[in-house]
């Protein structure tokens, strides 16, 4: 069966609403279309102990076109069929009899790779690997923290044209545009944990969460040699989400690992993020570059390049 961009695109962006919910999981999205090419059952991955998204199609599909028959299942990322594992996907499909199956990304546990085809192929259902970049892309931090037992890490910075996140004076608030703040702000709904350094919580007291829907999912990080930081501060106070203190980047990493962390968002500053660049353990920069210089004065008086008329440039570079 051929499918089109669009609808690998729409299939993607199906998974994503899972994105900063499922961990330790990746998000997971699938199709189940008719023999004319009907999309006839969606799902997706919604949190870790609820239906893969697999299962979630297929109670779609019998749902609402409970007399029409399926005739191949697309999803993001390769069926899970651990042997004997009660809901594995690859029982799922067989018991709903689809003939075709089709997965954009293979499973990164070299372990189950492949295996899903062999689970279906004795069942008589044709399982085929489509590479699609955009599927891979959303389980890479999935892959990561599989692989190296360490959660991704994107740093992000904002910074002027004359390389500063900051001024003379540590105030960095201003630095970005109110539009690409909005945009930085959106990633903290696809992540798993936000981690800033003590400095940060001292000088900028933010609250570390997403602007638009609360996600009771993300956790906030503080990293902190001494471990001496403001009681009052928002992180601590405000009741929302969980914040945890770790002494130093890696021992707060490998723990965020271990309880299936896939996805980290540093948000600096500087130090912390110029540790965990010395460490290793940076796997994406997203750096806003702003149209502005600062020398030596004060943020709010920073010389603005172009007039006002130039957008932030947004930069992501990977390891
Ligand atoms: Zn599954």
């Amino acid at each position: 069966m051929e499918f089109s961009t669009a609808t690998l695109k729409a299939l993607v962006d199906l998974a994503r609403q899972g994105e900063g919910h499922t961990r330790p999981n990746p998000p997971v999205g699938a199709f189940v279309f008719a023999r004319d090419g009907r999309i006839i059952g969606r799902g997706w991955h919604h949190k870790a102990g609820e239906n893969h998204a697999e299962v979630e199609a297929i109670a779609d599909w019998k749902k609402h076109h409970p007399r029409t028959k399926a005739h191949a299942l697309l999803v993001t990322l390769e069926p899970c069929s651990r042997p004997g594992r009660v809901g594995a996907c690859t029982e799922a499909i067989i018991r709903a009899q689809i003939p075709r199956v089709t997965y954009l990304c293979p499973d990164p546990n070299p372990k189950n790779r492949g295996r899903a085809q062999a689970a279906l192929a004795d069942y008589g259902i044709a399982c085929e690997y489509l590479p699609y970049e955009p599927a891979a892309d959303l389980v890479r931090a999935f892959a990561k923290r599989v692989k190296t037992g360490l959660p991704y890490v994107t740093v992000k910075l904002a910074m002027t044209l004359d390389g500063k996140i900051a001024d003379n004076w540590g105030e960095a608030k201003w630095i970005s545009s109110a539009a690409s703040r909005q945009k930085t702000g959106e990633l903290r709904e696809r992540v798993d944990a936000i981690m800033v350094g003590a400095g940060t919580v001292r000088k900028d007291n933010p609250s570390l969460l997403a602007h638009g829907r609360p996600n009771p999912d993300l956790v906030r990080v503080v990293v902190s040699r001494s471990g001496q930081l403001p009681e009052n501060a928002q992180i601590f106070t405000d009741g929302k989400n969980e914040t945890l203190v770790f002494g130093n980047p890696h021992t707060a990493l490998a723990e965020l690992g271990r309880r299936g962390f896939n996805h980290v968002l540093c948000e600096g500053g500087k130090v912390l993020a110029a540790s965990l660049a010395e460490l290793g353990l940076v796997d994406e920069w997203l750096t806003v570059l702003c149209p502005k210089v600062i020398g030596e004065r004060h943020v709010g008086e920073a010389a603005v390049f172009g007039g006002g008329k130039l957008e932030d440039v947004f930069v992501c570079l990977r390891a």
